[in-house]
């Protein structure tokens, strides 16, 4: 199993937006592929519709080890091949857990470990704070894609994502690598980017260098339309906005041939 982290330090950054249409995509290719809402907000388990009753297993019994693995899995009906550990607001209770476990970086790679040949990828929604979650998805993950929004906010949750990339990296608490930078709300008019949106991807560029930059996500109501649907892009009939995670996508596939 890959397991992707899609993390950004600051709200609407396109986080769960990347980390349910990636999904969507890798499943349509035919990959068996995990979802993990690691966001108290929830919002990729509501995105995708699934209702938990009350006392449902979440991704806290998970990272708790407190129920079976299994019973934390829900398949999802949009896509035989697709899953979800989901969340709710409890979550936020598993923050003293993982700070009293003394290793809470390595806690939730430790948990997924028993289904690491069920699954070929995984993909984590992590939450925007630097919490003890954030750190234990960061700690499971193969690679990081960090969606920043092409903005003033997104440049500074940029930086802030890759100075706690570099600490984890610093004392041994992830051995992922950031893969690629996503701008995110990329606004053009008519054939002309914005002032704003262009001089925050070229500082994006300068800061962490031109390749790991990759094709932004534009400005766009149909992305709200495609979550909506819980479809596609080019299943609504908009390929051409789905290049940027399509570019993403081929990049993953290739690191996991080589893995
Ligand atoms: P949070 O930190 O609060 O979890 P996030 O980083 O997960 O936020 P998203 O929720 O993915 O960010 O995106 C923020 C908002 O932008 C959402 O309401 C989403 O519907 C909207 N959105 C998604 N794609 C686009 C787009 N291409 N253009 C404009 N808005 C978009
Ligand atoms: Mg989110």
């Amino acid at each position: 199993m890959l397991t992707i982290v899609v993390s950004s330090l600051s709200g609407g950054q396109g986080k769960t937006t990347v980390s349910m249409l990636l999904g969507l995509l890798l499943s349509h290719r035919g990959h068996s592929t995990l979802l993990i809402d690691a966001d108290p907000q929830h919002n990729l388990t509501d995105w995708l519709g699934l209702d938990l009753e009350q006392n449902s297993p979440t991704l806290l019994e998970c990272i708790k080890s407190s129920v079976e693995l299994e019973d934390c899995i829900y398949p999802l009906t949009m896509n035989e091949n697709l899953f979800l550990i989901p969340s709710d607001d409890q979550l936020d209770n598993v923050q003293d857990y993982l700070a009293n476990s003394g290793i809470g970086a390595m806690v939730l790679k430790r948990r997924l470990e028993p289904i690491a040949k069920t699954f070929e990828f995984c993909v984590i929604d992590a939450p925007p704070q630097r919490s003890q979650i954030c750190m234990t998805v960061i700690g499971a993950g193969n690679v990081v894609v960090i969606p920043a929004e092409a903005s003033v906010k997104g440049y500074g949750s940029l930086i802030r994502t890759i100075d706690l990339m570099s600490n984890l990296q610093g004392v041994g608490a992830t051995q992922a690598q950031t893969i690629g930078i996503i701008p995110f709300r990329d606004r053009w008019i008519g054939a002309n980017q914005s002032q704003e949106s262009r001089s925050a991807i070229e500082g994006m560029k300068e800061e962490v260098g031109e390749e790991l930059v990759l094709p932004s996500i534009r400005e766009s109501e149909r992305y709200k339309q495609a979550i909506n649907q819980q479809k596609t892009l080019s299943a609504l009939g908009y390929p051409d906005l789905e290049y940027p995670l399509e570019v993403l996508l081929e990049k993953i596939e290739l690191i996991k041939q080589d893995k």
